[in-house]
């Protein structure tokens, strides 16, 4: 079954066409790459699939039904772990609460947290290796340790479709392997359906299914062999692009510089 589905999907911002007729489906477990420079619409479709932009042209369907006459059902499967997250780093908030705050959807702002909610946190904790941290002050995490927690947030509602938007985003090396590491597990233990989004497709070539090229409209969608070519490459990044080989996988180089 198709998991996603974009028909003819326009949005725009104040006349501004941004996600320009698009057409996809999304097979269900699939591990999807989006890939596209700044501003070519990536966090945009993030929004859009979660119901927080409505396109002004098409619809998006979810699990066949379409997006906005189910909403409040449909936002239970998806878990979403938004770009940046601020969060006061001198706010006293344990990581098991914040992790616990991915419940509120279900448990209502101002009710107590059942024992369900407190076993879900737990399991998602020990999702993404932090249980042992659990009563850590958030603040006092790394950088890793934190995007951890927000991903195990997302998972405390028990989603199919998990969206993350540029999860490694300031992340030293280790640490944005480690993160990609973990993601492909969730994603081959639990069969949850993926969108990532990045600005590095090396990052996660050896892991998508599929990668998506974004500018405003999907430029190509397909297995990472597929699409990486020079001219689409080119295309979406409108500045030169070489492929190189490296440890024996191609990888992308824009402008001399990896696609960070
Ligand atoms: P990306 O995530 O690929 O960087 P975005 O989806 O954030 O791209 O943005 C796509 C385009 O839409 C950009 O040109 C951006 O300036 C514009 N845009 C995004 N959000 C808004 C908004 N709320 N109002 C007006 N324009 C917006």
């Amino acid at each position: 079954m198709s998991a996603i589905e974009f028909c003819n999907v326009a949005v725009e911002y104040e006349d501004k066409m941004v996600l320009n007729h698009m057409n996809f489906d999304i097979e269900e477990g699939e591990f999807i790459g989006i890939i596209g420079s700044n501003g070519s619409g990536k966090t945009t479709l993030l929004k859009a699939l979660l119901g927080m932009v409505r396109p002004t042209e098409g619809h998006i369907n979810v699990f066949g039904k379409e997006l906005f006459s189910h909403l409040t059902e449909i936002r239970k499967k998806m878990g979403y772990v938004p770009q940046k997250t601020y969060m006061n780093p001198k706010m006293p908030v344990l990581a098991k609460e914040v992790v616990l705050m991915g419940r509120y959807g279900q448990i209502g702002l101002l009710k107590r947290p059942k024992r369900a909610d407190y076993e879900a946190a737990k399991r998602a904790l020990r999702d993404v290796e932090m249980y042992e941290m659990r009563n850590e002050p958030f603040g006092h995490l790394s950088g890793g340790q934190q995007q951890r927690i927000y991903i195990a947030r997302a998972l405390v509602q028990e989603p199919e479709i998990l969206l993350l938007d540029e999860p490694t985003t300031g992340l030293d090396v280790k640490s944005q392997e480690n993160i990609v590491r973990l993601i492909d597990r969730l994603h081959r233990e639990k069969g949850l359906t993926i969108l990532f989004v990045t600005h590095d497709v090396n990052s996660i070539s050896s892991v998508a299914d599929r990668i998506m090229y974004l500018k405003g409209k999907v430029v190509a969608f397909g297995p990472f062999s597929e699409v990486c070519r020079q001219d689409i490459l080119e295309n979406v990044y409108s500045v030169p692009v070489r492929i190189v080989e490296s440890e024996g996988k191609p990888c992308v180089i824009v402008s001399d510089h990896h696609v960070h």
